[in-house]
């Protein structure tokens, strides 16, 4: 069985690892069990894995997990959780049947009422609705913070509130859609260390959605866990929803166990999907992010767009944003937003003009999609809140697929031909 050795590279891995064909009857790809139940020799085996899941007794050291049920466990799950692991350096991973289902477990595992989650604004729209909602119905209270506040503004912002002894969890997206705001995690782990007792460990959570693994690796800047919609880049393909929570062992097996209750585990036909999407992450990632940066510099040129947020941005290297982004990330990423010169109609003009690109939701699949953030994802907030984020209604979102940078750069200039 190829086990892990850190002398390979993340993508031999991500072909090989806990998978050996030969106990699959020569099978070179790890095959789909789609099975829900799993026998067992005898009915003491049977008795000792249950003796274990109520933590009567323990696995012996080398001792091999037998699969049970599977919303517990199945070879597919445990191969796509190993591999999972081997780019954020994680110590333990689980999958989920969606992002949400991976973020708010999480969440669920930790805090408890009366806690606080302090997080940076803005993220994902899914994630704010489940603090203000229903993590708020638990009498558990979410505080924000912006990306340029400093450590002593957030903390005294905290202590006139009375709640900094209250925080739990501290949960950053980085960089925020859609305007590619880093949020600087040497900052969050001085938070964490400021607001850790002896009684209570403040537990950083990063969803890494839009650059991870290959661009961010948060459990490298201090991040204990590290949450994915796997439905993007890990996917790729737009055609799997999944999610993926991956860090320090002793929470995930906590979380784990949110998870069984729950239901959210990932089935064997999403894993088999994530398997096959693993293999080639790098390789996608690599080409949407080169396609990205071409097209930034291509738009930041053109004369009816008024702005391009891009990290990598030429001219942008002095920028506070420029350097958080060197300080934690090894490569810029296939999200552009961009400001068209007029109002929302030029920008539905645009959108409507479009023919290779689509008008989708989502991100990081193979194909090229655009968005219109201030009517779709953003249109929760207030008119207040989106100026201050700069979500104006000119602004597109534009997630950078993997198809020839020619015909994308085509595409964007007849559409912009058109308004
Ligand atoms: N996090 C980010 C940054 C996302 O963009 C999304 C979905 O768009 C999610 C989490 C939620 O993931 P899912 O849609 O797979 O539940």
């Amino acid at each position: 069985m190829p086990t892990y050795d850190s002398s390979l590279h993340p993508d031999s891995h991500l072909v090989s690892l806990l998978h050996a064909p030969l106990d699959h009857q020569g099978a070179i790809k790890s095959p789909i069990y789609q099975s829900s139940t799993f026998c067992f020799p005898n009915a003491a085996a049977m008795k000792r894995i249950f003796a274990i899941k109520n933590g009567f007794e323990k696995f012996a050291a080398g001792e091999e997990e037998p699969m049970v049920y599977g919303r517990w466990n199945h070879p597919g799950l445990q191969t796509l959780e190993a591999r999972l692991c081997v780019w954020d350096g994680a110590e333990a991973a689980l999958a989920f049947e969606s992002g949400m289902a991976a973020i708010s477990s999480c969440w669920l595992a930790i805090l408890r009422p009366g806690d606080v989650i302090l997080y940076s604004n803005p993220v994902y729209g899914g994630s704010d609705a489940f603090i203000h909602q229903q993590l708020a119905a638990m009498q558990i209270v979410g505080v924000p913070f912006d990306a340029n506040d400093s450590v002593e503004t957030i903390l005294a912002r905290l202590q006139h509130t009375g709640r900094a002894e209250q925080v739990r969890v501290i949960h950053v997206e980085t960089p925020c859609n859609p305007h590619n705001l880093m949020i600087d995690l040497e900052v969050v782990s001085s938070l964490k260390r400021a607001l850790t007792t002896p009684e209570k460990e403040v537990i950083i959570t990063v969803d890494n959605t839009y650059y991870g693994p290959v661009f961010q690796q948060p459990i490298k800047h201090g991040a204990d866990i590290v949450l994915y919609s796997a439905t993007k880049y890990i996917g790729g393909h737009s055609d799997v929803m999944a999610g993926a929570c991956l860090g320090r062992k002793d929470l995930i097996d906590k979380i784990r166990s949110w998870r069984t209750q729950l239901g959210g585990t990932a089935s064997p036909f999403t894993c088999f999907l994530l398997l096959r999407s693993l293999e080639t992450l790098s390789l996608r990632m690599e080409k949407s992010a080169q396609n990205a940066r071409q097209l930034a510099d291509w738009l930041h040129t053109h004369p009816k767009i008024s702005r391009v947020y891009f990290p990598e941005l030429a001219g942008e290297s002095d920028s506070i944003n420029n350097q958080i982004f060197r300080k934690q990330c090894e490569g810029a990423g296939a999200m552009i937003a961009f400001d068209i010169q007029g109002n929302e109609a030029a920008a539905f003009r645009f959108l409507d003009s479009l023919k290779l690109i689509r008008l989708a939701v989502s991100l990081g699949g193979t194909e090229s999609l655009c968005t219109h953030p201030a009517t779709t994802s953003h249109a929760p907030l207030s008119p207040a809140d989106r100026a201050k984020y700069g979500i104006g209604e000119a602004m597109i979102r534009f997630s950078v697929g993997i198809e020839h940078p020619a015909d994308l750069q085509k595409d964007l200039a007849q559409a912009l031909a058109n308004i």
